[in-house]
Parts: structure tokens; sequence; C-alpha cells
């Protein structure tokens, strides 16, 4: 049992204020395998002073100093990426050979990109009017990060701001403890001085909501919901904090009949059903021009169906579970209003995978799922299902493919494949959101992500990341 009992608050591990706790599941079985302390205001209040005490000096500490603080951490991200690799796919069901290509390595991905990006930053710059402005550290940040990519997550978050000199109070999502306190020893001995860094468990409703509103936190960083976004922006505008919020998605995937269509399709297919489908920025909506929408729904169909399902802990490019029961039945919903509303299903629907075996039968399982024909009136079109179901439907022009891509109130990724570079341009300007993939091409590490309209605000990643942390100052320069 991994029971964590504790939170880091001021560079030690300290009891919680009054005694309250949540069982971890592993939902490849939904058996517990530990239990969590949930903090509440008075574990936040401690949490923000102690980051507010360090702020004074971290804030002073030169660029330099910084830099090698993250490096260090770099390297204990490499001697640890094992251990965070086990601690994911135990707690939210990544399969291991992911968990360790991706979850694990995007931690060190961000870090290392961040790294460049900080080296080139210039903390001063004088304007063409001869003015100097200077970035500065905003001060306490309050991180707020969900359980679907934990480290991926916090990297994005911890990282810029220490880089920029804030200092900070991470809340992990509460279903994701596991990998979060892994992260902290990781600061602990990577050897930032006290207090610059503090972990406080707990819900949303709780320590999320007592971060939100704390006076003293000057920026709140979100992901997540775009319900629990919405409430994070609600409690912090009372003190007129900085709020940056990285949202939901429903994105749409625009294949036309010029691309290699088998290999998009079948790609499409595996990155919307990629992490269990739980990613924002899966590509949920496939459409296809009319020409190549038979042989599309034919390398779909056989794409999914060869879409092995199974245990977390075992090496192999298998999907794993949905991450809890909760979210379990949210999918399985989904696919019955699918069914209610007489949308045509192509593979898939309500239930366990065939063949899973006996001791997986009480795991979060769920049948990868597409359904086709879908227009834009029906539900499963509209709403985020943060599983593996994907919905396809064809288009006849390239105005149409744009009005479709767009019909929706998301903004995080867009998925164009043509063989045609002039409309890969188009359809890229056209489409409104944060990131473009090309034929199957995403952006890297160091570059920005985040969303346009409901799918947040600010840009997480690289330079831009840096900047969220950053307050501007200026004055004219000196004369007697
Ligand atoms: P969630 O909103 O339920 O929880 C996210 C975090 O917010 C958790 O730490 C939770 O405890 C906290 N929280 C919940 N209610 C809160 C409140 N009222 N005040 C403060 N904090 C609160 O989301 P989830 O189920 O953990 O994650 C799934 C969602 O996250 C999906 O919608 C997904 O699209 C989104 N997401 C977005 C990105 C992105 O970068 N855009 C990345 C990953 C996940």
């Amino acid at each position: 049992m991994k029971n964590l009992e504790k939170f880091y608050i001021g560079g030690q591990w300290v009891a919680p204020a009054k005694a309250r706790s949540m069982p971890i599941l592993t939902p490849a079985t939904g058996a517990q395998i530990g239990s969590v302390a949930l903090g509440s205001e008075a574990d936040v209040d401690a949490a923000v002073a102690a980051a507010t005490r360090a702020f004074a000096s971290y804030s002073q500490t030169s660029k330099g100093e910084r830099l090698s603080l993250l490096k260090r951490l770099a390297d204990q991200t490499r001697n640890r990426m094992e251990d965070l690799a086990q601690a994911m796919t135990l707690e939210m069901g990544a399969p291991i050979t992911m968990s360790r290509a991706d979850q694990a390595a995007a931690g060190l991905g961000h870090l290392e990109a961040f790294i460049t990006a900080f080296e080139a930053h210039e903390a001063e710059e004088t304007l063409p009017n001869g003015d100097i402005v200077s970035y500065e550290p905003i001060g306490v940040c309050g991180l707020i990060t969900p359980w679907n990519w934990p480290i991926n997550q916090i990297a994005l978050k911890v990282v810029p701001a220490l880089a920029v000199g804030c200092t900070c109070v991470l809340k992990p999502s509460e279903h994701t403890p596991l990998s979060a306190q892994i992260y902290a020893e990781m600061i602990h001995d990577a050897g930032f001085p006290a207090g610059v860094f503090n972990l406080v468990y707990g819900d949303g409703p709780s320590v999320g909501s007592a971060l939100s509103r704390h006076e003293d936190v000057a920026m709140m960083s979100f992901t997540g919901s775009t319900r629990a976004g919405s409430a994070v922006s609600r409690d912090a505008a009372a003190t007129v904090k900085r709020v940056t919020l990285e949202l939901g998605g429903k994105s749409p995937n625009v294949i036309f009949a010029d691309a290699d269509v088998d290999a998009r399709v079948a790609e499409g297919v595996t990155e919307c059903f990629y992490n269990t489908g739980q990613s924002c920025n899966a590509p949920t909506r496939m459409l296809v021009e009319r020409d190549a929408y038979d042989r599309a729904l034919e390398v779909a169909r056989a794409t999914a169906e060869a879409q092995a399902v199974g245990d977390p802990a075992a090496e192999g490019d298998h999907l794993g579970p949905l991450f809890d029961e909760i979210q379990y039945e949210r999918v399985q919903a989904m696919i019955q209003t699918g069914i209610d509303e007489q949308t045509p299903l192509l593979t898939g629907g309500l239930g366990l995978p065939d063949g899973l075996p006996e001791h997986l039968q009480t795991g979060w399982f769920v049948r990868p799922t597409i359904f086709f024909d879908v227009t834009p009136e029906m539900t499963l079109w509209k709403e985020e299902i943060f599983g593996p179901v994907l919905v396809m439907t064809p288009f006849d022009t390239e105005e149409e493919a744009i009005a479709l891509a767009n019909d929706t109130p998301y903004g995080l990724d867009a998925f164009v494949s043509t063989g045609d570079e002039a409309r890969a341009t188009r359809m890229a300007r056209a489409m409104r959101a944060g990131g473009i993939h090309i034929n199957g091409r995403a952006a890297d590490y160091g570059s920005p992500f985040g969303g346009f309209k409901q799918s947040g605000n600010g840009r997480e990643g690289g330079r831009f990341g840096l900047e969220d942390y950053l307050e501007v100052k200026v004055r004219p320069p000196f004369t007697k």
C-alpha cells in the first residue's frame, strides 16, 4: 500500500492540519493500492506562506543559479524516469511502454526545451523609444493539474515558474498523487531552496478553490475541464489574479482525398484512441472528403478492430483502461447517447472489450468505438467524450471542411492532411485552433501549446510558457 500522508511545505514533509484522506485505486482492476491525504484551507495557507517567504530571496537569484538548478532537476528526471513511468501506469493506467516513451519522457522533453528557451531569455530590453523594459517574476503561483498527462502538465507549469524566479504551490489531481510525490522528491533532491516549491494534495472544491481565492497568490495556472477552469477564474476574480487556462477540446482531423488516405486515417484513429482517448488535443472528429469517405470507413474500422486493449503493466502498444469508474460511466453514457440518437455505429459500442483476461474484468476498460455519418446537431459531434470514441463525417468542399472544423466551442488543436501545400497553408490559417498538425506532423517541445475559444488562454512550453509567469515593468532612461 502506498499511503501518502504528508504535504511538501517549506522544504519538509509535513502532516495535514486536519486528517482526511481518500483511497488511490488502480484502474486496471479497480483495487485500492494506497491512500492520499486531502488538504484544507489551513494547509493551503501554510504552503502559500512558505512560498511567499521564499519569493523574497528566490526572485533575486541569478539566471545562472536558476539554470543550474534546472539542469540538476533534468538529471533527477533522467534518474527517476522509470519510477515516474511505473507510478503513472499504476495510478492512471497508461500502458507501461507508452508511460515510459511519452508520459514520463514529456517531463524531460519540456524541461530541456524550457532550459533552451531560458538560456536565450533576456530580462531587460531597450525599446525603440529609449525606454527600458524589464521582465520580472510575477510572484507566488498556484498550479492545478489534471490526471490524464500528470507529469507532462506538472513540468509545463512548475518548470517555467521556477525558471523565471517565481515560487509555487502545486495541487496535482487527487487521482494521480504518486507521480506528483516523485516530482516533489526530485525538486528536493535537485536542491531548490526551501519554500520555492510546495505540494498540497486535495480536491478541487477545497484545496483548488482555496488556492484560487488566496490573496497572496499572484497567478493561477490551471489545466483541466472547462467547468473547473471557469470555477478557478471566478474564484480568482476578487483578487484580480492572472489566470491561465488549458482546457478541453474536440479537435477536428480534416483528410482530403489527395492525402495518403490509408495512412492518415489509420494514424488518425490511433491518435484519437491514444492514452485511451484521454488527451485534451485528441483528434476526435474525423472529416473526410467524400471521394475518399468509403475507403476511410473501411480503414478506420480495420484499425479500430485491430487495436488491442489490455494490461497496462504489460509492454506493448495496446490501450489501457480509462482512469476511473466515473470516467468509465461517463464514456458508456456517451456511447449510449449516440445509440439513442441513432448515430450510425461503425465498430465498438457498450461494455467491456472482448477477450479481456478475467483478472482485468473489474477494471475500467472500454471498447474502441467509431460512429460515422455524424452531423453537427448530434451530441457526439459536440461534446468532449474523453474516451476512445471517434466520430466521422464526409464533406464536399474546402469551405465546408473549414466550417465543420470550426463548428465547436473549443479550439485546442486541428489536424489537416492533403498532398497540396497551398491548401495545407490555407487550412492552417482558417482553422481556429492553437496548434495545427499537418500530414501527421505536430509541433515539437518548446513550441507554444494552448487553445483558442473555450480551450483556454495563455500558452505553455518554451518561450511562450516562460512569458506567462513574468510581469512587465518599464522605466525611462536615466537623466539628471
Ligand atoms: P478536472 O477539471 O476535473 O480536474 C483538473 C484539476 O482541477 C484537478 O486537480 C482537480 O482537483 C481540480 N479542480 C476541480 N474542480 C476545481 C475547482 N472548483 N477549483 C479548483 N480546482 C478544481 O479535469 P480532469 O478530469 O482532471 O481532466 C480532464 C480535463 O482536462 C479534460 O477536459 C481535458 O480536456 C482537460 N485537459 C486539458 C489539457 C490542455 O492542456 N488543454 C491538458 C490535459 C487535460
